[in-house]
């Protein structure tokens, strides 16, 4: 019993997620419910927004003449009870119910037994599914919970067509209408410009849809891959010929047979035809008919689906190979995917972009701090953006408040041109703070450094009066290559940074893998990567990499004596006391190598392991300074992936526990007499950077577009008051009330003018 409730809440669930309009959505869904149930009705209501009322949308068993005619106030009814109580509601005769609200026509007298579940998508209520009966009954337990879990699955996939639906061109080629689609703040800034999807190679599941120029030339380009891949499985046929039994070898035929002009090949044609490119054509078909094979009875044909996956992801794999023609990014491109990383926004020419928009990931990913280095407006997290289909769209991009707007009306166009022309005003002046120092109105003097990775960096922090680099995330230029660069390769990189900001002190970090940060020449595939092979656990596993590196940045930093080198994700002294080793034993060594002294550098530590805030003290002794890594430290502290979307409202940088392990660090560092400073993006926040100065925090370093926005803060203020505003908070239990009291403080205080454009 219970197997086959679970098999038809899988081929519901698959053969949903095989249309994408949703009106085919919701039909599938309450003929197979229906079905699967054993149930006379199943109807589904959904919550029109702008109308504010619940529309009959779907239904199987009462009148469909009605369906999309009727609605009601989301109050009303019983479907009203399930949206307020958000909650089952499980009746044996309906109609005695108080709330019971008869819509004439629609054919439901009849129906005594009633069971509704809400449909709830990220705590928004998007509508309700029901099942009615004639016959008396309470339907039980077993039907409550699997119409629950329905709801649960089809919530997704209700809100991804609602969203197709809403930005898709209309039958008559009308103009697409405009959507606003949600995220999460990646990078501030507003960004007007059109759309340009990348998405990973040979992912039939994540082609964008896109038309072609010329049919005819697309068709000739498809048939000429086609053949290669025949061509292909042919050779390979006769080369495992030997080796195969016939069973296997019968398969290569298979495979060459639906590549036949008349089976496959013909579905990709007719859609080229109707004007898309090959490899629209080509995802659509195949996806079409690997759902088919999986919803197959029969496990052997099921197992078939794999077989078509693998021979549709051969052609695109040909057709995006020997799709030589340069990607054309417009004027002002938005670039779109469903994961964005750093080697992508490489891709594009950075005149060309204005904005970045991921489907995955959070403000506090690495691709997001990235985007803040660079100024380039950003929204993570739109996770129900089809981002298949906007390629070309006009978008308005508010990464401020994380949201994306499709195709804009003409007067919000206007509108948030006008923030625009605003923005670039406030920055106007903000670049004028340049020269001066950072010091507050009763001369407390903040050094604010900034983060580095990218030899862009380098003019971008100089040009905003950074006094030094905080942090240099040597990873970076690891991941825009191919292999491990030399160990001459990295002495170039980093004498670069070394050189630019001389006298200043740059604190390079050795290399941080692993979490979300992979090297495409070394991949980490883990279960739980925040918390496996990261960091200094890579580099102290693989010594031949951690040498090369301090090598290179003592060789680097010959004759300008600059050099600081961090060590990250340290959780224990032992750690450290091996990567200590390890560096003095590459000094000696390069020492005798070079015939000549050469200068120790200071050696910190990131605190950004919880173990490592109850250990400051510890650490402190043996190493030069402490920095403290607020991203990580944040996500361990309050157990948050810092990259997942759905918890992103979770990860409260001003979480009381959070604050009091900042203070905590500060206080134990300087108890042994080290310098602390700070290196995640907390410092960059404005009100943040009032709380640390007051902490006593002797570095704050930053993203090099946050530092004048914080510098501009502190002179405005006196440390008294950043003291005062400390005291208050640290009385505080909760993260949301202290980011709201800093808000309104610095509000009241005549600071918060700028506040949309991310000063607060
Ligand atoms: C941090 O964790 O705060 C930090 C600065 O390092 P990263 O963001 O590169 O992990
Ligand atoms: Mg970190």
């Amino acid at each position: 019993m219970q197997k086959s409730m679970l098999e038809s809440l899988r081929s519901i669930v698959q053969e949903v997620n095989a249309v994408d309009d949703l009106q085919s959505v919701l039909d599938i869904t309450v003929s197979r419910v229906l079905e699967a149930m054993s149930t006379e009705v199943c109807s589904i209501y959904l919550r029109e927004p702008t109308l504010d009322r619940m529309v009959f949308m779907a239904t199987e068993g009462l009148n469909k003449d009605f369906v999309g005619k009727i609605s009601m106030a989301p109050e009303e009814g019983l479907v009203g009870q399930i949206v307020s109580r958000e909650e089952a509601i499980n009746l044996e005769d309906a109609a005695a119910h108080p709330k019971f609200f008869h819509m004439p026509g629609i054919g439901e007298e009849s129906f005594s037994s009633f069971l509704g579940v809400p449909i709830i998508h990220q705590r928004k209520m998007l509508g309700v599914l029901i099942i009615q009966q004639v016959q008396r009954r309470r339907f039980d337990e077993d039907d409550e919970a699997f119409l629950v879990t329905v709801s649960a699955q089809l919530a997704g996939v209700i809100a991804h067509a609602q969203a197709t639906g809403a930005i898709s061109i209309g039958p008559n080629n009308e103009r697409p209408k405009s959507a606003l689609f949600k995220g999460l703040a990646g990078a501030p800034g507003i960004a007007i410009g059109h759309a340009v999807v990348v998405t990973p190679l040979a992912d039939l599941y994540a082609v964008p849809f896109r038309r072609c120029r010329d049919p005819v030339e697309e068709l000739e380009f498809f048939h000429e891959c086609l053949e290669v891949v025949r061509e292909d499985i042919r050779a390979l046929g006769r080369k495992l010929s030997a080796r195969l039994v016939p069973e296997e070898r019968a398969l290569f035929d298979v495979y060459l047979r639906m590549l036949d002009d008349s089976a496959l090949a013909a579905e990709v044609d007719e859609k080229i035809h109707q004007g898309q490119w090959a490899q629209g054509a080509l995802s659509q078909v195949m996806r079409k008919h690997i759902n088919t094979f999986e919803m197959m009875e029969d496990p052997y044909l099921q197992e078939r689906a794999s077989d078509v996956k693998d021979l549709g992801r051969r052609v695109l794999s040909y057709l995006q190979s020997a799709n030589t023609a340069p990607v054309e990014y417009p004027e002002r491109t938005v670039l779109v995917g469903e994961e964005l990383t750093a080697s992508m926004l490489g891709e594009v020419p950075s005149e060309n972009l204005v904005g970045l928009i991921s489907v995955k990931g959070s403000g506090n990913s690495h691709v997001a701090i990235l985007a803040r280095s660079m100024g380039i407006p950003t929204v993570m997290g739109a996770v129900d953006l089809p981002f298949t289909q906007i390629e070309e769209c006009e978008i308005i991009l508010d990464g401020y408040n994380g949201n994306a707007y499709l195709n804009p009306a003409e007067e919000l166009r206007d509108r948030f041109q006008l923030i625009f022309d605003e923005e670039q005003q406030i920055n106007k002046e903000l670049e004028a703070l340049k020269d001066f120092p950072c010091v507050t109105t009763d001369g407390h003097r903040v050094p604010l450094w900034v983060n580095t990775g990218l030899q862009a960096d380098i003019a971008r922090s100089l040009d905003r009066g950074a006094e030094g680099v905080g942090l240099f995330r040597t990873e970076i230029p690891f991941l825009l290559r191919e292999r491990f660069p030399s160990e001459e390769e990295q002495r170039r990189i980093y004498r670069e940074q070394l050189e630019a900001f001389a006298p200043m002190p740059v604190t390079m970090r050795t290399l941080d893998v692993g979490g979300d940060k992979s090297l495409p020449y070394f991949p980490i595939e883990e279960e739980n990567p925040f918390l496996g092979w990261r960091g200094i656990r890579v580099t102290l596993d693989h010594p031949e990499i951690f040498l090369v590196q301090i090598r290179a940045m003592m060789k680097a930093n010959a004759g300008l004596n600059n050099l600081r080198i961090l060590l990250p994700m340290i959780s224990g002294v032992a750690e450290l006391d091996d990567a200590l080793s390890l560096i003095h034993r590459a000094h000696r060594e390069l020492i005798e190598e070079l015939g000549f002294d050469l200068v120790l550098p200071m050696i910190g530590v990131m605190v950004e392991v919880p173990a490592a805030v109850y250990q400051a003290r510890d650490l402190a002794k043996r190493i030069g300074f402490l920095s403290v890594g607020s991203n990580d430290l944040t996500q361990y502290l309050l157990a948050v992936d810092r990259n997942n979307p759905r918890v992103a409202d979770l990860y409260q940088a001003f979480h009381p526990a959070v604050l009091q392990a900042l203070k905590k660090v500060a206080d134990d560092g300087h108890a042994e007499g080290r310098k602390v400073s700070i290196c995640g993006e907390f410092a960059g926040d404005p009100a943040a950077a009032i709380l640390l100065m007051a902490m006593g925090y002797d570095v704050l370093s930053m993203n090099a577009t946050s530092l004048p926005k914080v510098k501009s803060v502190i002179r405005g203020i006196s440390i008294e008051y950043g003291k005062n505003m400390l005291a208050q908070v640290l009385t505080m239990d909760c993260g949301e009330k202290i980011r709201e009291f800093m808000n309104a403080a610095l509000k009241d205080s005549g600071r918060g003018q700028h506040r949309r454009n991310g000063l607060f």
